[in-house]
């Protein structure tokens, strides 16, 4: 018979009891997740909110333009675009890439310049 040492996720201590325990107790368990469920809400609240700022910058920059509007990719980033960021990326059949944040996005026209759009798809 084969006795495998299991420990307590949160505290450490070795278990006692059922084979598919992972914790000692409740408390341990409940706190345990609690840890872990704060952890995926601060990641997910982070690039959410990094997502928005985002939106928000093209947006304005958009609004204040005629249409499509090209602008520096170093703008975008002084205004505090971070291009690490965005919900989705289209690419047309020519090759072109579109990087989207929602509505708002931005066609990749070279490595310095971006054309910033409105949602391309209801074109
Ligand atoms: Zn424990």
């Amino acid at each position: 018979m084969i006795i495998e040492k299991r420990f307590c996720l949160k505290c450490g201590e070795p278990i006692f009891g059922r084979s598919d325990k992972r914790f000692c107790d409740d408390s341990c368990r409940n706190a345990y997740n609690n840890v872990h469920r704060k952890e995926t809400n601060d990641c997910v609240r982070k690039v959410y909110k990094q997502l928005r700022v985002n939106r928000r910058i093209l947006e304005k920059i958009f609004a204040n333009g005629v249409g499509k509007v090209r602008v520096p990719r170093v703008k975008l980033l002084q205004l505090g675009y971070n291009f690490l960021y965005h919900t989705h990326t289209m690419i047309n059949y020519k090759g072109t890439q579109y990087e989207y944040c929602f509505d708002y996005g931005y066609m990749i026209l070279d490595k310095d310049w971006v054309l910033v759009l409105k949602d391309v798809f209801e074109e």
